[in-house]
């Protein structure tokens, strides 16, 4: 009797894993497989802060296998070519997986489902982590979307999305397992020097804790999700990020947890963002090299200033802009920062110090433990003004007035930056104003105004060159 592989990717859970769930309607032995492509050309590696998760959430996918009677089978190498090894010497007789949708991944999938059809084999995909495949959304004219707005109103008046698939309660096992590396062999936690300590104080990778934290969401935070998703001192929003990169819950089941929830303006609101994740996947899959290209060409001559001592200023957490430098340490510490500081600290990067929006993209691909192909390069589009539907350029963040807006009392900036933590109050914002005197926070690296002035009359002179 053949096998059926089941190729885990983005998508380490077992619950509305339509891949899975077709393999077992096959109703052969399953072989899970996750395989560490670094070979494939094109394929982006993953980030510092990525390879910390998934090794945590590998081995939390095994457990949960463990527990049904089965097995994660870990491999390394260039996917094709070990899923055709693997199928040989199980004898498989099919190969299931749930869609990616940058092109790399694309193009290596349409080559694997043609070998392996050729060899008469079985191999199917599926839709397993979007509400809706980015096609099926579409323009009166038939197009893709340019703009969020309609985009979202054109996915809430169709369907709605498919129901999530329950977890199967046990799978069939090959009678011989194949060949599997040893999670440690990958080497995928960092060692010299262990940086991953705040990571492991603020995550739990893996589909059960996924599962809990949308719970615990729904039924404690929720109710104020409106009003206080924009104060990054307060604990509003749903951290489900990381292990939506993951796939270790699906959108699908988010949708229809949350809706089965009284339905209020905060739920509208909460549903939108996963509507922005979707917009940021349709436009990954409608245009290529998204963490690359400027989505408005008119951008590729903006004169962007390279600037190493701002750049690694701006990494550090030591601009002299509390706020700023306050989000890059969250996310230095634990590999997440609050969705308002993300805007702020890429508009100073951006804007402010002029770097290309590119640097921030790769900075925050290898810091974020929810870094993710679509929402990322999608977002520093979005935040440099070069993007679908973006803020525009001439929109510039005054941190100073954001942090006094959204963090008044300066509870989250004294939380990050404990040599201000003496500061009271706002004048926490402004510690150049207060005698630091033995203190290393360093003055600002660039005056706001005159920053401004300058990305201004950069932007009016790209305008009217072109
Ligand atoms: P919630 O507010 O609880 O939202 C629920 C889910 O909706 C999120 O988990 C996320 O999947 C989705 N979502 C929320 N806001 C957005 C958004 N603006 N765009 C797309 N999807 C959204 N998000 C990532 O998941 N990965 C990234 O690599 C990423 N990079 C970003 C870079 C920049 C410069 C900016 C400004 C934003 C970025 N975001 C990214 C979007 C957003 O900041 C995070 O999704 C959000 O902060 C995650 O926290 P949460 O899960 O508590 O969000």
């Amino acid at each position: 009797m053949g096998v059926s592989l089941v190729w885990f990717r983005n998508d380490l859970r077992l619950t509305d894993h339509p891949a899975l769930a077709a393999a077992v309607a096959a109703g052969q032995p399953i072989v899970p497989i996750y395989i560490l492509d670094e070979e494939t050309p094109g394929l982006r590696a993953l980030g510092g802060a990525s390879r910390w998760w998934l090794h945590h959430s590998l081995l939390s996918l095994d457990a949960s296998l463990r527990a049904i009677g089965s097995r994660l089978t870990l491999r390394q190498g260039a996917a094709e070519r070990v899923l055709m090894e693997v199928a040989e010497a199980t004898h498989a007789s099919g190969l299931y997986w749930n869609r990616a949708y940058d092109r790399p991944s694309r193009e290596r999938d349409a080559r694997l489902k043609g070998s392996f059809r050729a060899r008469g084999l079985t191999a199917e995909s599926f839709n397993g982590n979007l509400l809706f495949e980015p096609w099926e959304i579409k323009t009166g004219a038939g197009g893709p979307f340019q703009v969020f707005t309609p985009f979202w109103r054109a996915c809430r008046s169709g369907h709605p999305p498919a129901k999530p698939l329950p977890a199967p309660t046990n799978l069939p096992t090959p009678a011989k397992w194949p060949a599997s590396d040893k999670m440690d062999e990958w080497k995928l936690l960092p060692v010299t020097p262990d940086w991953a300590g705040g990571l492991r104080d603020s995550w739990i990778p893996g589909e059960p804790a996924a599962a809990e934290r949308l719970d615990v969401f729904l039924e404690s935070q929720l109710e104020s999700y409106r009003a206080g998703r924009d104060i990054p001192a307060i604990d509003a929003t749903s951290r489900l990020s990381p292990h939506l990169a993951f796939g270790e819950i699906s959108p699908r089941r988010i949708w229809h947890t949350a809706s089965a929830t009284r339905g209020t303006a905060a739920l509208d609101k909460f549903l939108s963002e996963i509507g922005w994740r979707e917009f940021s996947y349709h436009l990954l899959f409608h245009h290529d090299d998204l963490a690359r290209r400027n989505f408005r060409p008119s951008f590729d001559a903006f004169p962007w200033i390279d600037d190493n001592p701002a750049l690694e200023a701006w990494q550090g957490g030591r601009t002299g802009y509390p706020l700023v430098d306050a989000g890059l340490r969250e996310l230095w510490t634990t590999g997440w920062m609050h969705n308002r500081v993300r805007m702020i600290a890429g508009s100073f990067l951006v804007k402010d110090l002029m770097i290309d929006w590119r640097a921030g993209e790769r900075w925050f691909w290898d810091t974020l433990v929810d870094a993710d192909p679509a929402n990322n390069a999608a977002s520093w589009q979005w935040v440099a003004g070069c993007g679908a539907d973006a803020a525009p350029f001439f929109r510039i963040f005054n941190p100073l007035l954001q942090a006094e807006k959204f963090d008044p009392d300066g509870d989250y900036v004294r939380r990050w930056l404990p040599e201000l933590a003496h500061l009271p109050g706002a004048r926490i914002h402004r510690p150049w104003l207060a005698d630091l005197s033995g203190s290393v926070y360093p003055s600002p690296i660039v005056d706001h105004a005159a920053a401004r002035s300058r990305a201004l009359a950069t932007f009016q002179s790209l305008k009217k060159a072109s």
